[in-house]
């Protein structure tokens, strides 16, 4: 029997970081950034206004107040996308908009609010323009301008490679004028269900014979994580369907079955496995998903790495969370690869029958006052997917734990931050869902 990380550790060791790939801004999503990223301007470009309102200068308006307003006569207007052609000269103003670049001369915003220009209704176009403007308050110099360079200056480096493209650093690179970034490509992940007793979903079901869940969950786990599913379909349990399908994944990434790796299965599956490959057998100390094949497939020069997860439902999805999401995040290369763990107390018993194993029971986690609360689904059998339906997180019980107590704190795995639709509350906001 290996532990768990000791199972990730051998993974990771057979997993590399993927090229990289030019990509359109927005597909990029997720990925990690391949290139040191650097501004050939400044942002913003000009010296600009950040309200609307008169440009002016400073000066001009000292003293000002509701009292004793000083009246500039408005000798121009400018709305953002273009340069003011004259100046500002002294005891005139320019009337601005948000982004327009500051005209020359001026040193000083004054929004509208400190004007007699009614801003609480649409102001007609240039009724100010030749006419004089009131201005009620001091400005002091520099008062509402947004320098040039401010946010990003000419030459500097915005984003260095290695950082996970979020929409917020979307969002720079298009500012920068970027249509395309260099990032690691997403890994395709070939994914093969195996077992006789399986049909496809939307053929019809004979008595004995039930609907593949695994190929689905698992590949969109897969998606989430950011690699590219390719669904096999399934293999039937022969050396010839499965050697024809395991050889259709080696145009993958990394292949992922499910199902026929167990200790006692009468299954050919671990006999093709070892035929076509580097695959070892492991015991992994966990409940659920003891347990789990890995190893690597050679094929013209390129090695596929390929995990073989338990059949059962809850297993797959589980193993694949501990084993499968690491290895697609490093191939994406991303180095922060854990899960977030927080402690959370216990609201009822949690027995771990196996004093072997580590119990990652499907749990709701609750934010009350500040606190983590976590709760078990109901029944775990590694069959009832449904009680991952209703999770959000894993506990981790250790395998020298037998029991948790109500009350004592146990580390659990955040799946998901929130709970909407099963419970209608959202956990981070920290309001209590519907309690069953
Ligand atoms: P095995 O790992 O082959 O011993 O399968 C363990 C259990 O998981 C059996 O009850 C299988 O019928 C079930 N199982 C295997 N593959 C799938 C699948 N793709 N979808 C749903 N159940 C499955
Ligand atoms: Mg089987």
């Amino acid at each position: 029997m290996i532990t768990v990380d000791e199972a990730l550790e051998r993974i990771l060791a057979n997993v590399n970081v993927l090229e990289a790939e030019e990509k359109p801004l927005l597909e990029a999503l997720g990925q990690v950034l391949a290139e040191d990223v650097s501004s050939g301007f400044d942002i913003p470009p000009l010296d600009n206004t950040a309200m609307d309102g008169y440009a002016v200068r400073a000066e001009d308006t000292r003293g000002a107040s509701a009292d004793s307003p000083v009246e500039l006569r408005v000798a121009g207007e400018v709305a953002a996308g273009y340069v003011f052609a004259g100046e500002v000269t002294a005891r005139t103003a320019i009337r601005i908009m948000t982004g327009a670049p500051v005209p020359a001369g001026a040193d000083a915003v004054v929004p509208f609010e400190e004007t007699d220009e009614p801003f609480d209704k649409p102001p007609e176009r240039s009724h100010k323009v030749d006419a004089t403007v009131r201005v009620f308050k001091e400005a002091r110099p520099g008062a509402n301008i947004r320098r040039a360079g401010e946010d990003i200056r000419e030459g500097q480096t915005v984003m260095r490679k290695g950082r996970v493209l979020r929409p917020s650093e979307i969002g720079v690179l298009a500012s920068l004028g970027r249509a395309t970034a260099k990032v690691i490509r997403r890994p395709v992940v070939a994914i093969l269900s195996t077992g006789d007793e399986l049909v496809e979903a939307g053929q019809p079901r004979p008595a004995a014979k039930i609907y593949d869940a695994n190929a689905c969950s698992v590949g969109a786990l897969v998606r989430r994580y950011g690699g590219a599913p390719r669904l096999l379909g399934i293999a039937k349990d022969t050396v010839e369907a499965l050697t024809a399908k395991i050889h259709e994944g080696m145009h993958a990434d990394m292949l992922i079955t499910s199902a026929g790796v167990s200790r006692g299965d009468y299954d050919v599956v671990k006999d093709v496995l070892a035929r076509e490959g580097d695959v070892e057998f492991w015991t992994v100390a966990m409940k659920p998903g003891k347990p789990l094949a890995f190893g690597c497939f050679q094929k013209g020069g390129r090695r596929v790495p390929h995990i073989g997860l338990p059949g059962n439902p809850v297993s797959s999805m589980v193993t694949f969370e501990l084993f499968g999401r690491p290895a697609i995040m490093k191939m994406m290369g991303k180095t922060d690869w854990q899960r977030p763990m927080v402690r959370a107390v216990a609201e009822e018993r949690i027995v771990n029958r196996d004093d072997a194993r580590r119990f990652y029971a499907r749990c709701i986690v609750r934010l009350r006052e500040g606190r983590y609360y976590a709760s078990l689904t109901g029944p775990q059998g590694s069959g009832m997917l449904t009680s991952m339906v209703h999770a959000n997180a894993l506990t981790v019980i250790p395998p020298e734990v037998d029991e948790v107590q109500p009350g004592q704190e146990i580390d659990v795995i955040m799946l998901d931050w929130s709970h909407g639709e099963e419970w209608g509350s959202n956990l981070l906001a920290g309001e209590e869902g519907d309690r069953r």
